[in-house]
């Protein structure tokens, strides 16, 4: 059984709509096993995208998930990270498939409502990241 981490992000927790996400979860068969709510400190949000140091929306990146309150959990089920992506829809909500979280609760590329793990390798790293204590 796989696990994936899922953040829904400052703009998503803003328009109130973190049930209706997590509806789309569980209808999908993803098992949310942890889950917390919290405010990233700058130095948590760059560790956690530190693989995209280097490009040019790292800075705004940084901003904009440090600027709010954020809901993080680990989803557990069948291809649970593939599933999660497909919920998710594209990065930029202008691409996303209808239906698809972004397609329907994202504004921009920068402000697209929810992380998704995008490999069960990264998945892995990330759970770890912020669930240290999950077995
Ligand atoms: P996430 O990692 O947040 O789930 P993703 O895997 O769909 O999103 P990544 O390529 O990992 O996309 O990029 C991480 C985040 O950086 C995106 O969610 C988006 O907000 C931002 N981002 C990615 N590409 C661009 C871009 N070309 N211009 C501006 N922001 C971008
Ligand atoms: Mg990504």
């Amino acid at each position: 059984i796989e696990r994936t981490l899922s953040i829904i992000k400052p703009d998503a927790v803003a328009k109130n709509v973190i049930g209706q996400i997590y509806t789309r979860f569980e209808q999908a068969g993803l098992k949310i096993v942890a889950a917390r709510m919290t405010q990233l400190s700058r130095e948590q949000a760059e560790g956690f995208y530190a693989a995209h140091k280097e490009r040019g929306f790292f800075k705004d990146l940084v901003d904009f998930m440090v600027s709010g309150p954020v809901m993080i959990q680990t989803l557990e089920g069948e291809n649970a990270v593939l599933k999660h992506r497909d919920l998710m829809g594209a990065t930029d909500p202008k691409k996303a498939e209808k239906g698809t979280i972004r397609a329907d609760f994202a504004d921009s590329i920068d402000a697209n409502a929810v992380h998704g793990s995008d490999a069960v390798e990264a998945a892995k790293v990330e759970i770890a990241y912020f669930f240290p204590e999950l077995k």
